[in-house]
């Protein structure tokens, strides 16, 4: 069986986790394909958030508190870079995670497309799955927001780290995405596959960004396999993160019902054909889209694993 997930980071990680145990247990193989919406340049170096999330995570080198970065991390870059006064200060930039920044920019400035770079860096940290970005172009989230009373469009990392997200903010632009290609294999990956999960990640700023790809969503929305989402939305809560806020800039309700709704039935348009929502959510009801329930807070590689297996029941494979 061929299992495809469009990610997110720490949450669409975690679930990946869950993924790769099922999928050693069925003999299933793996494609997760990553949002590059958080992607930014900072001093000089090429940073990926959420394939970073995934790779740590997956090479079981993540920082179990934090949720992001590398476990046992150390920040003299990030103090040597403050005391020169060098802006952004308020990014959390760690020293080992550094190393991975400086070999995926040298790569990225010697003319190898993203996906290859993360293949390599992959070599290191074997992390079970074939991991692609959604894309090798540039497509990056801004955020379009009232920053000291001025509008302006600001970068996502900017708006959710500087700011917690918590500016009156108006939406959400993913530039470069309506030109952007899918990254070599993705499509592929897609259209072989016998299942696509959506990760229990940020819909509006991990799983939409992914989708904005023409081509890509094009291949998900058409293609043979059945689509099955997994709500990041637990009982009105976001569980960890700030899906709330976002949900919010939309207008959408924080709901395992709001976000099944905002992603839509295949038949109408949207990308589901199955949404799994938590016990608590049971009687969640989308139109044209196949409901089921069952407990979803990833606390273990268990737990996590039995959501996978419910998510492909859903899907009947
Ligand atoms: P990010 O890119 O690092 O923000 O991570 P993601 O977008 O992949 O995932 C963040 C989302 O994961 C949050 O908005 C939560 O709603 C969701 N999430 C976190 N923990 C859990 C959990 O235990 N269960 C479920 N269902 N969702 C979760
Ligand atoms: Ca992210």
């Amino acid at each position: 069986m061929r299992i495809v997930v469009l990610t997110g980071g720490i949450g669409g990680a975690r679930f990946l986790v869950g993924v790769r145990a099922h999928a050693r247990r069925i003999g299933a193989e793996v494609t997760a394909v990553v949002n590059v919406g958080d992607d930014v340049r900072m001093h000089g170096l090429q940073i990926c958030p959420d394939l970073d999330s995934v790779m740590y995570t997956l090479g079981g080198a993540a920082d179990p508190e934090r949720g992001w970065g590398r476990v046992g991390e150390t920040w003299v870059v990030k103090e040597e870079l403050a005391k020169y006064g060098a802006e952004p200060s308020w990014f959390g930039l760690g020293d080992k995670d550094t190393a991975t920044h400086l070999v995926r920019t040298t790569m990225l400035t010697a003319g190898y497309p993203l996906s290859q770079v993360t293949a390599a860096l992959c070599e290191r940290w074997q992390p079970g799955v074939t991991m692609l970005p959604a894309t090798d172009d540039r497509l990056e989230t801004h955020v379009v927001a009232d920053i000291e009373g001025e509008r302006k469009a600001i970068h996502f990392q900017e708006w959710w780290v500087r700011y917690r997200g918590a500016v009156p903010t108006h939406r959400f632009v993913f530039v470069g995405a309506e030109t952007a290609k899918p990254a070599p294999g993705v499509v592929e990956a897609i259209a072989a596959a016998d299942v696509v999960l959506l990760a229990p990640s940020n819909p509006v700023v991990s799983v939409a960004p992914i989708l904005a790809v023409p081509e890509l969503k094009e291949a998900v929305a058409n293609g043979p396999a059945p689509v099955i989402g997994v709500s990041p939305i637990i009982n009105g809560s976001p569980v960890r993160g700030m899906a709330d806020r976002c949900l919010g800039t939309l207008g959408v309700e924080v709901s395992a019902a709001g976000v099944g709704a905002l992603y839509g039935a295949r038949s109408g348009g949207g990308v589901l054909d199955g949404w799994l929502v938590d016990t608590t959510d049971d009687k969640t009801d989308i139109p044209g889209v196949r409901v089921k329930a069952a407990p979803l807070w990833m606390k273990n590689e268990d737990l996590t694993a039995a959501m996978v297996a419910s998510a492909l029941d859903l899907a009947g494979v």
